[in-house]
């Protein structure tokens, strides 16, 4: 019998809805902190030739972060770009018409095969918990429920319909070949991941307008995205504290919709990710700024930017966006080195069914991955020398 998310991820009586401007981010700004990514210090290190920061290394995840910055959407720009919570008049909704009618599991499987098509690795969908919910928008505005039509932002308050019981967990793909190249200045993925987020999630959310229903999509902001994710079924969440899924690892960044479209529940993932993470420390022990802790999940994390009283692995966020200050670069060493994090394959579908099926043989795939020098970090200087894996 599958257990359910609360049996497998409980939170205790110190939990709270978290307050988006207490993320490291937010928290290094108001200590008045420089950001990881420095132009004059960029400078110097194109200047000084440091393998995987040169000119071309920026410029290429530079390009990578195109569409969401352009867009106005960024990593999370609530309410702004295609993360828009009004419809950006693309799918228009006629007059005269009703709008959509058919059973949640009609609409879950348009939905899904919809954002699939628009270039969702997967899609999963969940009743709305609102302990997820942020409590402060980055904006400081509170962001609440309440019974009206449509959702609306005043000087005040950020509004999300009560109508709005679903929520849509979308993963866009990250490239594991350019990830071997972390933490180099030159690697994309993360940036190219935030590029699909809007790109996805704002097509879908439009595509739902366009069937008279309201559609909230958001990046980072407005929710915490991996209890959301793992609710809606499609993974569980490791040491490292990113979202592991089982068809592709941490390789994913995760968007959402919150509508009012009536959405079956998704069956939560199969078990195995955790007792894996409970046997392997890799991440902890390849950390540069030993952020990730060893040991069990606990209650506690490190600071506000952490949001205790859920029992899960807590990241020092505060030392890993340090570590990233000190480099100029997002770091991203935790995705690299992943036991999960891997190119698809037989072998591999293999490994992943011993660990589903008998979890004692997994000190054994954590020393295999170590033998077989599995995420190693690649020469930056030979990248442009490769060919693509598509040529
Ligand atoms: S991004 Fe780098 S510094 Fe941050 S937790 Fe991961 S490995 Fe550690
Ligand atoms: S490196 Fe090991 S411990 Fe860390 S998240 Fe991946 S599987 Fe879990």
């Amino acid at each position: 019998m599958p257990r359910d998310f609360d049996e497998i991820y409980p939170t205790n009586d110190k939990y709270k809805q978290f307050d988006y401007r207490n993320n490291a981010f937010g928290r290094a700004a108001r200590a008045g902190k420089a950001g990881y990514s420095d132009p004059e210090k960029k400078a110097e290190r194109i200047r000084k030739k440091i393998p995987g920061f040169s000119l071309v290394d920026y410029a290429f995840s530079g390009g990578a972060l195109t569409v969401a910055q352009a867009s106005h959407s960024g990593r999370g720009n609530q309410n702004s770009g295609f993360y828009s919570w009004s419809p950006l008049g693309v799918s228009i909704f006629p007059d005269g018409v009703d709008k959509w009618s058919g059973s949640p599991k009609e609409a879950s499987r348009m939905v899904r095969k919809s954002g699939k098509y628009y270039g969702a690795t997967e899609i999963g969908f969940t009743k709305l918990d609102k302990r997820w919910v942020f409590s402060n928008g980055s904006d400081g505005k509170p962001i609440v429920f309440e019974n009206v039509e449509a959702p609306y932002v005043t000087d005040e308050k950020s509004v999300i319909p009560e109508s709005c019981k679903y929520v849509i967990a979308i993963t866009v793909p990250m490239e594991v070949e350019e990830m071997m190249y972390a933490p180099a200045a030159m690697n994309p993925v993360s940036s190219m991941g935030y590029s699909r987020m809007p790109a996805v999630a704002g097509s879908l959310a439009e595509f739902i307008r366009g069937l008279g229903y309201n559609a909230v999509p958001c990046g980072n902001d407005t929710a915490s995205s991996i209890p959301i994710a793992i609710q809606a079924g499609l993974g569980h969440v490791g040491r490292h504290g990113r979202l592991i899924t089982w068809e592709d690892g941490p390789m994913v960044r995760i968007a959402k919709i919150f509508t009012d479209l009536p959405l079956e529940q998704s069956p939560i993932a199969d078990e195995g990710i955790i007792q894996f993470c409970e046997d392997c420390e890799k991440c902890s022990k390849l950390c540069p700024s030993q952020s990730i802790p060893y040991g069990p999940r606990t209650y506690e994390g490190y600071s506000e930017a952490n949001n205790d009283g859920a029992f899960k692995w807590y990241c020092n966020a505060d030392t890993c966006l340090a570590y990233w200050r000190d480099i100029g670069s997002g770091c991203s060493i935790c995705f690299r080195v992943c036991n999960f994090t891997k190119e698809k394959g037989p072998s591999h579908d293999i490994v992943k069914w011993f660990i589903k099926n008998m979890p004692f043989l997994n000190k054994f795939f954590v020393w295999s991955d170590e033998l077989l020098g599995y995420g190693s970090m690649k020469d930056p200087k030979k990248y442009w020398e490769q060919p693509l894996k598509s040529d």
